[in-house]
């Protein structure tokens, strides 16, 4: 059986290896979720909700769908699970901070039909190939907005909440856009044109890049070498940054300098589960992993704003 990959899941091991195996291996369930996720994760799903809308034949007013926002953001706030770590913000900053994506998003767009809605949230994926002799790897993730332009441009879109806009080159070699073209080739016919698009819309901006045949290639192949270096790894330092602040492991991690001095460590107090082929969650927006993991007899060793 494939193990499955997920950008979020490649980039936890990129940002902190042992955050990689805090979720991942070990499957230590969050018990907390840092609120930039979760009002980007209210307003993906406000604007599916728009979408859906639209396609049925009707345009919500700004109005409504500030107030849809909103209604969805108070039922599903718990305090007790979402942590403001900034602060000197107060919780009415980030519930209008999805009115602001909403509203530069709604005035950029109305009325939504400069291009044909293909999928929203559309679960994609695909055979990665064998990065090494343990077994093949299987990519797969959700698109927020498959669409196509008037030229017949397919379009993989992805909504954006945090207020960082990277540089051109950085979209460029973006990695997460461009393993979904890689997925939705085979559905198009040959030599279709696709675009990936970033909607920053803290920002009110647009961004889009392209990818060459050889460069969905190369992507390919660096891809399989990070994965066989994942599986390669017999320990799984702690990468102490700014983002310990956010990370759903902090209180207990060694290696954050702001863990909870009461608290054991995770590595003191955990029990494999029951099930080492269990699924888990990836909770990062927009993205699920059903995971197949072989654990190692000591776990091998073990998301934040933008
Ligand atoms: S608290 Fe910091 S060092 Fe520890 S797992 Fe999280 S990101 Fe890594």
């Amino acid at each position: 059986m494939a193990e499955t990959y997920s950008h979020s899941r490649l980039s936890s091991f990129e940002d902190c290896p042992r955050k990689y195996q805090y979720r991942y291996l070990m499957k230590i369930p969050s018990e907390s979720e840092g609120v930039e996720g979760f009002v980007g994760k209210v307003v993906h799903d406000v604007l599916e909700r728009l979408y859906t809308k639209v396609g049925e034949g009707g345009v919500p007013s700004l109005q409504r769908v500030i107030a849809r926002y909103r209604q969805i953001f108070d039922d599903r706030y718990d305090e007790k699970r979402i942590r403001i770590v900034r602060r000197e913000n107060p919780l009415s900053f980030y519930r209008e901070l999805g009115d602001h994506c909403l509203a530069n998003y709604y005035h950029d767009h109305y009325p939504f039909d400069s291009t044909e809605t293909l999928g929203l949230e559309e679960h994609v994926g695909f055979e990665l190939g064998e990065p090494d002799a343990s077994g093949p790897a299987h990519i797969q993730g959700y698109v927020d907005r498959i669409a196509r332009t008037s030229e017949g441009v397919i379009e993989i879109q992805d909504y954006k909440t945090g207020a960082r806009v990277p540089s051109q080159a950085k979209l460029d070699k973006d990695r997460q856009l461009a393993l979904y073209q890689i997925a939705l080739t085979d559905h198009y016919p040959e030599r279709q044109p696709f675009r990936l698009v970033w909607h920053f819309l803290q920002r009110g901006r647009t961004l889009t890049s392209t990818r060459s045949a050889d460069q969905l290639l190369a992507l390919r192949e660096r891809t399989l070498a990070l994965i066989a270096k994942i599986r390669g790894t017999e320990r799984f330092e702690t990468r102490p940054s700014p983002l310990c602040r956010w990370c759903e492991f902090g209180s207990r991690c060694p290696g954050n300098r702001e863990r909870d001095p009461d608290l054991p460590s995770w590595e003191e107090t955990w029990e494999p589960p029951e099930s080492p082929r269990s699924g888990a969650v990836d909770t990062a927006a927009g993205s699920v992993d059903q995971l197949a993991l072989p654990l190692t007899p000591a776990a091998k060793g073990m998301n934040a704003p933008n």
